[in-house]
Parts: structure tokens; C-alpha cells; sequence
């Protein structure tokens, strides 16, 4: 399929945009069209996601069959909460949070490359570096390096960035998350070290991250017949990515946004101007995003702000606590901060009236937030197998002055 820039119209292939992430003129690549499908129940995640990816990749280089057998190797399962509330549980991968699934995918697109780059590079305020150091991990012929900010992760979150070793490359950046993301800004523009390390991204606003996560929204509402979704958000990826399978025909009602006390995207919907706002911190981290990267590609496909079709509503720390708490006694789940975010929307949706089936992506694993969740519980949390194996392995994470200069010392002496 042909792509091309939120900015511009020059077409490039799907796999050209894979490869090159971002659009040269800065913007972001979106497909040419968001083709209609017809799918059918009861098929695995991997062939559901090859059948609704399929037409993307029709006249590409790569086997997206291929691609997505060796991507999804886990499920999205539904987990019924009480009447036709049900969470969609998108932590199930190798690092517990739903990123695995566009990472893992992206990965597997980047390794069967025409020119594959030889070193992949990472700014992560937690959630990402991990995702895609795991979906790296041990693949030959290239290596991942991570920045992420010293002090400013949890203490899981920086013990599962070190701890893979091999062929991924951890630096503690003494500086914040947007240091981190600068210092790789810096690199790529670096025309020297981009040729001489063969330097690549595996940034969020790939295609080749949004698009795989179509698939688990698909194979839910293929499951439930029809179903509206709250989708818990930072930079938009997730939620864009349900939207655009509502688009490919499948049966997806209402899509609600969840934010944090970061309420860029409620006052965008409501006042139809977009105001970005520096972000703030809050109990749900990952979704600290004061510009959501993924508006560009919104307003490029509804101009008219008025148009879209989401909804979008914020939730403070304190309502955060008391969601925990209170699914905790209803339901005894345990449910991460994201994910309680979005089942306190779907709760004032509820408490308006709102019929039909509802799903919450659940983001990430509880057990990856346990210094917040387990104190509101009175439990701890069972780590998942595939976390429990990460955090008991040693964990060294090199570290970094917030400099281009050091990191470009540090990129240069890579083995
Ligand atoms: C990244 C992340 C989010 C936000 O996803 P976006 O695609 O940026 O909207 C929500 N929850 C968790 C656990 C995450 O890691």
C-alpha cells in the first residue's frame, strides 16, 4: 500500500515507511486508504491480524503472514467484569503491557527489511524501551540501545530496561525523558553516525506499531458480535489504532478515550482547538503526555475537529486510588493505573445511560505498577512468568550525561 506524510504527498511504499518512521518532512505516515474487510470469527489473533493486515501489505516485500505468526504469540483475552462490562487484556506479552504487540510486530518487519539497520534506537519513559529491547532480543545483526531518564522510572520499570543484556544496550540518562528524546533527535540528524552505525527507530509513531494494533480490537468484536470501546491514552497510538478497525468495517460502536489529569485530548474534543500543554505527572505514567504525538494523524483524516468521532474524558490520581480500590473489592481484580482510568470512564458512561457491550483496554499487568497498586489492595500482585523471568536476571544500565557529545562517544564504542 502506498503511504504518504500528514504533510505532504509524495508516496512511498508501506515498507519504505516502515523503515524510515518518520516522514522526512517531519510528519507522520499515514496509509493511502483504510480499505473495508470482512472478516470472520474464531480464527487466532495472528490470523485475524494477518487478514485485516493483509491488504496493507499486498504489493509489499514482506510476508505479513510471517510476520504477524512470529509477532503474536500471545492473546488479548476478554475477562467479563459484571453484566456486558468486560476488560480486554493487552498485557499478556513478554514485558506485561500492550506495547509488546506493535512492538513485537515492528521488529519482525524491521528484521526483513531490504536494508535492515544494524542499531535501533530508543528513548523510553518506561513502558516502550522494554517492549522493544524484548522484541529485539538476540536477533541477529542488530542491537538496540535505550535511553531513559535516571530516577524518573520505577524501580521494575529500570530493573526490566537492564536486564536484558546481550544484544541490547542500556544508558541511565541523568536528565528527563525529554533529554532522552533530544539526545536521539540528535543522533539520527547526525548524518556520520546515522551511515556509519546504519541507525534505525523504533519509535511510537511508526506505522509499523499502529497498524498491528488494529488487531486485537478486531478479534474482540469479531468475539462479542459488536462492542464499544474505552481506550486508555497518552499519545493516541492505541486508541487511533481502534478507530481506524471501526473504519476497515468491523463492528465497533462508541470509542471513548481515557486520559489521565494530562487533559490535552478532552479539551481538544470539547473545544475543537488543539492546545498542547506541558505534561504533568501522575499515578499513571505512561499516559503523561501534555502533546499526544498521534493528533497529526487525526486531524489529517478529520479536519474538521468536530467531526471526530471520540469521546474523551480525564481522571484525576485521587479517582485513580478509589478505581483500584474499589474494582479490587467489586470484582477482585487487580487492575494497573491506565487501565483504572478507563474503567472509571466507562463508569460515568454507565451512570449516563450507556448501553451495549463495553470493553477497557487493559494496558499494562498490575505487577508492573505494584508500589501503587498492592498498598491499595492489601496484596501483592503475582508477577506474570514473563516479567518474574526479567526481573530475576542481573541488571547493569550504563550510565549517561545528558549530552549529544557523550552519546555520541557512547554510540561510536558500541561492540
Ligand atoms: C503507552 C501506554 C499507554 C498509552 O498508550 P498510547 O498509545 O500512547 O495512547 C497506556 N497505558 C500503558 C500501560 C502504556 O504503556
Amino acid at each position: 500500500m502506498r503511504c504518504h506524510s500528514t504533510r505532504g504527498t509524495e508516496r512511498v511504499s508501506l515498507v519504505e515507511a516502515i523503515a524510515q518512521g518518520l516522514a522526512p518532512d517531519g510528519g507522520l505516515y499515514v496509509p493511502e486508504s483504510l480499505p473495508r474487510v470482512t472478516l470472520s470469527a474464531g480464527t487466532s489473533l495472528a490470523d485475524t491480524a494477518t487478514a485485516l493486515l493483509q491488504p496493507y501489505f499486498a504489493d509489499e516485500v514482506i510476508d505479513v503472514a510471517a510476520v504477524c505468526r512470529a509477532a503474536f504469540t500471545f492473546d488479548a483475552p476478554l475477562r467479563k467484569l459484571s453484566g456486558s462490562n468486560s476488560l480486554l487484556e493487552l498485557f499478556h506479552g513478554p514485558t506485561a503491557a500492550f506495547k509488546d504487540f506493535g512492538a513485537r510486530f515492528l521488529a519482525e518487519c524491521v528484521v526483513r527489511l531490504p536494508q535492515p539497520p544494524k542499531t535501533i534506537l530508543v528513548a523510553t519513559s518506561g513502558d516502550t524501551g522494554a517492549a522493544v529491547a524484548a522484541a529485539f532480543h538476540r536477533k541477529p545483526g542488530v542491537r538496540v540501545v535505550i535511553l531513559y531518564p535516571d530516577g524518573r522510572v520505577s524501580a521494575r520499570q529500570a530493573h526490566q530496561l537492564g536486564a536484558f543484556g546481550d544484544n541490547v544496550h542500556t544508558f541511565r540518562v541523568a536528565g528527563t525523558f525529554d533529554d532522552c528524546q533530544r539526545l536521539v533527535k540528535a543522533a539520527f540528524a547526525d548524518e556520520g553516525l546515522r551511515t556509519s552505525r546504519g541507525l534505525g527507530s523504533a519509535n511510537s509513531i511508526s506505522l509499523g506499531r499502529l497498524l498491528p494494533q488494529m488487531a486485537y480490537y478486531a478479534q474482540a468484536a469479531l468475539t462479542l458480535g459488536q462492542l464499544n470501546v474505552v481506550v486508555p491514552t497518552g499519545n493516541l497510538g492505541n486508541a487511533l489504532a481502534c478507530l481506524m478497525a471501526k473504519r476497515m468495517g468491523l463492528p465497533i460502536g462508541d470509542i471513548a478515550l481515557a486520559t489521565n489529569a494530562n487533559r490535552t485530548l478532552p479539551d481538544f474534543l470539547k473545544a475543537g482547538r488543539y492546545a498542547p500543554q506541558p505534561s504533568v505527572a501522575t499515578l499513571a505514567n505512561a499516559m503523561d503526555v501534555g502533546a499526544p504525538s498521534n493528533v497529526e494523524r487525526l486531524q489529517y483524516w478529520y479536519p474538521d475537529a468536530a467531526t471526530i468521532p471520540l469521546t474523551a474524558d480525564s481522571v484525576d490520581d485521587a479517582t485513580i486510588r478509589d478505581t483500584i480500590r474499589r474494582t479490587w473489592k467489586e470484582s477482585g481484580i487487580a487492575v494497573c493505573p491506565h487501565t483504572a482510568c478507563g474503567l472509571e470512564v466507562l463508569r460515568r458512561i454507565r451512570a449516563r445511560g450507556g448501553q451495549g457491550n463495553w470493553v477497557v483496554a487493559a494496558t499494562a499487568h498490575p505487577a508492573k505498577f505494584d508500589t501503587v497498586v498492592e498498598p491499595l489492595i492489601g496484596q501483592t500482585v503475582p508477577v506474570p512468568p514473563a516479567l518474574a523471568e526479567l526481573l530475576a536476571r542481573p541488571s547493569t544500565a550504563l550510565p549517561l550525561e545528558a549530552s549529544d557529545s557523550a552519546f555520541h562517544a557512547a554510540l561510536t564504542t558500541l561492540p
